[in-house]
C-alpha cells in the first residue's frame, strides 16, 4: 500500500495510472475508520483496478463552534485498516497544502444543501463540496463511493458532479450499523456509556415510523410525529430535525409518498453530541 502526502505526487500518480488504462476508485474520509468506511472500500475495490482512500479532517466543513479540534484522529490505526482491507493508495494531504494562506475559492451547491443539515450547519455543504471537488481534481477518480449514512451529502455531491461536469461516477453504499442498530459514526466515540445506550433510540424511532408506513399509513405528518415522539421520550435526546424529503432532490414530501423515494432523515443532539441517521421508505 502506498501512502502519498503531496498533492503533486498524487496527481502525477493518478495521471500515470490513467495513461496505463487503470480504473481508479476513490473513497474520501475524515479517518477514525470504522466498518462503515471499510464497507465503502469493498464497493470501491469491486469497481476498479486501483482503490484510493483519503484521510483528511476538512476544516472548511466545520462551523466556528463545532468539533474540528476534538474530532477523533487515529492515522496509524487507519493506515493499518486500509492495508488490511486492500486499499492501494492512501492520500493524506496536509491542511497547509490544501488550504494555504490566502486560499479563497469555494464550491457551493445552492439547492439540495439548503434543507435538513443545511439549516443548522449553514456552511457545512460548502466545505464538503469544496474539499470533494479539490480531491476529485487531485485523485482523478473514475468512481467515487459515499455512504448513505450521510444521505444529503451524497445527494449534494451527485448534484455538484452533474452541474460541474466532473467525469466521475458516484456510488452510494448502504448504512452500516452497530448490532443494536445505531448507525456507525466516528462521532459515536464521543458518547459515554449512558449516552451510547440512549443513542440507539434514534434508529428505533425511525423504525417506528417505518412500521407505520409498512402498516399502510401514508400520512407523512403522522409518521414524522411518531418518530419525534419516540425520540423525545428520552430526556438526553433533542431533535434538531426529523424530515421527509425526496431522496434525490431533498424537496419536502407533502402529499404522495412514492415507494422507495422518500428519505426520512433526522439530526439529534444526544447531550452535546450531534448524531444523524436516516432510512428510505
Ligand atoms: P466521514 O469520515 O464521516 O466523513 O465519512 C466518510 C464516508 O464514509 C462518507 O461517505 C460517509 O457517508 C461514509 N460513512 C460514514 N459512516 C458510515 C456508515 N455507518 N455506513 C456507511 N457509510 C458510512
Amino acid at each position: 500500500m502506498q501512502i502519498i502526502e503531496s498533492i503533486n505526487e498524487m496527481q502525477a500518480h493518478s495521471v500515470s495510472l490513467r495513461h496505463q488504462g487503470k480504473l481508479i476508485s476513490f473513497v474520501p474520509t475524515m479517518g477514525f475508520l470504522h466498518e462503515g468506511h471499510l464497507s465503502l472500500f469493498e464497493v470501491a475495490k469491486e469497481e476498479s483496478d486501483v482503490t484510493v482512500a483519503s484521510i483528511f479532517v476538512n476544516p472548511a466543513q466545520f462551523g466556528p463552534n463545532e468539533d474540528f479540534d476534538q474530532y477523533p484522529r487515529s492515522v496509524e490505526k487507519d493506515l493499518e485498516l486500509c492495508r488490511q482491507r486492500g486499499v492501494d493508495i492512501v492520500f493524506l494531504p496536509k491542511k497547509e497544502e490544501l488550504y494555504p494562506t490566502g486560499y479563497s475559492t469555494y464550491v457551493c451547491e445552492e439547492s439540495l444543501s439548503q434543507p435538513l443539515c443545511g439549516v443548522s450547519r449553514p456552511s457545512f455543504f460548502k466545505g464538503v463540496c469544496t474539499v470533494v471537488a479539490k480531491l476529485f481534481n487531485i485523485v482523478r477518480p473514475d468512481v467515487a463511493v459515499f455512504g448513505q449514512k450521510d444521505a444529503q451529502q451524497a445527494a449534494v455531491i451527485r448534484k455538484m458532479v452533474q452541474d460541474l461536469h466532473f467525469p466521475v461516477e458516484i456510488r452510494v453504499a448502504p448504512i452500516v450499523r452497530e448490532a443494536d442498530g445505531l448507525a456507525m459514526s466516528s462521532r459515536n466515540s464521543y458518547l459515554n456509556e449512558f449516552q451510547r445506550r440512549d443513542a440507539v433510540r434514534i434508529y428505533q424511532a425511525l423504525c417506528k415510523g417505518k412500521e407505520l408506513y409498512d402498516n399502510g399509513n401514508r400520512n407523512v405528518d403522522r409518521i414524522l410525529a411518531e418518530i419525534i415522539h419516540h425520540i423525545s421520550e428520552c430526556r438526553r435526546l433533542r431533535v434538531i430535525y426529523v424530515s421527509a424529503v425526496d431522496k434525490d432532490t431533498m424537496k419536502p414530501i407533502t402529499r404522495t409518498m412514492v415507494e422507495g423515494q422518500t428519505l426520512i432523515a433526522c439530526a439529534v443532539w444526544c447531550d452535546e453530541v450531534r448524531l444523524i441517521d436516516n432510512l428510505i421508505l
